[in-house]
């Protein structure tokens, strides 16, 4: 089957379900036990809820096995302490999601972890690994400046030291890319955002090799962050829309990337779609598609990037991403505000910078409203 089929058909559970062909919402805590090896329970990850969306997951990412979360920080929590202990060291990418990067220095670090944060780079890695190393973290693209790695160099150098290799998929959702192809060991999503997509569910999720996923649900089960089965259905219906919505959005953002390269009031544009991006290249062999995020300057006769928000008359100033409905934000006074303005000058992050988080209007309306908050229409 190809994706937009799996999308629709794989992770059928419905063997009790009297004929019905969506998965029956089963809210219950407690089931007979008699004549089960193993009673379902939503902290053990094993509901008929929770097993039919992590079904289709891992049709749609080629994976084994998957566990689904209540968020995607708890999915990314799991994964670090499921493989981590005081003594260990992991190396992660220096351009990762900012609750991944406070989560490893608040947490892993008072546990005993050492953690290395490097560029966004499959040497720059094996430079910093150790004896120790037990992980290696990346996230691809990046926020906000669409930075790729190259996940099979990445997945090789896990091969070859034994080290557990993990790619937050969060940006590229499995339309766009699916690692576990790539040799990555652990693809994450903070379900939040682009398989979730309608902007009103919480949920994470991860995807994995057989091999992997006992010590993965051991410590899942012990953190206790399972998705609820009201969710998991949402999950469930809403991954059915995924494959023609990531790739509507990704076409409109294709679209609004040449548009906005080619606007005299705007002086830079990243995405991995366009031959201008430093890793275009890299970018069309690692991916299927170059995804729906992408971030733009403004030159200073566009005037104040805060007033060309609010000018914005269809796009909404709003954090987060992945909807159906496209969104703008200044990654500089909201996901960055806490970097310090000469780091985040160093890494590229100007105040200028605009993040829009394109999502599946007509693209005509979108081009139109960015014309006329640029004064050009
Ligand atoms: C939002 C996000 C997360 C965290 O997900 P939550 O669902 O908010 O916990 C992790 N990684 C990336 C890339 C994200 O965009």
């Amino acid at each position: 089957m190809r994706m937009g089929t799996q999308c629709i058909h794989a992770g059928k559970l419905t063997e009790s379900a009297g004929g019905s062909l969506n998965t029956p919402i089963l809210t219950s805590t407690a089931y007979e036990y008699l004549d089960t090896e193993e009673p379902p329970y939503q902290r053990y990850f094993n509901t008929l809820n929770q097993r039919a969306v992590v079904e289709k997951l891992c049709a749609l990412e080629h994976g084994e096995e998957g566990l689904v979360f209540a968020s995607g920080m708890a999915a990314i929590s799991t994964v670090l302490l499921s493989f981590l202990q005081a003594g260990d060291h992991v190396v992660l990418q220096e351009d990762l999601y900012g609750g991944t990067h406070a989560f490893v220095k608040c947490e892993l670090t008072r546990l005993g972890v050492q953690a290395s944060f490097v560029a966004t780079d499959p040497e720059a890695i094996r430079a910093a690994l150790t004896p120790q190393t037990r992980l290696i973290y990346v996230e691809t693209p990046t926020n906000p400046l669409l930075k790729i790695i190259d996940l099979q160099a990445v997945g090789a150098l896990g091969r070859q030291t034994g080290i557990v290799t993990v790619v937050d998929n969060t940006f590229a959702s499995p339309v766009n890319q699916t690692p576990l192809d790539l040799g990555l060991d652990i693809s994450l999503h903070s379900g939040t955002k682009y398989l979730g997509g309608h902007t009103d569910l919480q949920c994470g999720a991860l995807v994995t090799r057989r091999a992997l996923i006992g010590r993965l649900r051991e410590t899942a089960c012990n953190l206790g962050g399972s998705l609820n089965a009201e969710s998991c259905y949402l999950l469930e219906r809403s991954l059915k829309t995924l494959h023609l919505r990531v790739e509507r959005q990704t076409a409109n953002a294709a679209r609004l990337a040449e548009f906005l390269q080619a606007h005299p009031r705007v002086s830079v544009v990243n995405y991995p779609g366009l031959s201008s991006h430093p890793h275009h290249d890299l970018a069309r062999r690692q991916m299927h598609g170059f995804g729906a995020m992408l971030s733009f300057e403004l030159t200073p006769e566009a005037g104040d990037p805060v007033a060309f928000q609010r000018q914005l008359q269809l796009i909404h100033p709003a954090l987060s991403l992945g909807g159906l409905e496209t969104k703008i934000c200044s990654p500089a006074a909201t996901s960055h505000a806490k970097m310090d303005c000469e780091t985040r000058a160093s890494v590229g992050i100007s105040d200028s910078l605009l993040r829009l988080s394109v999502g599946a209007e007509a693209v005509e309306d979108l081009e139109a409203d960015l014309n006329q908050a640029l004064g050009t229409a």
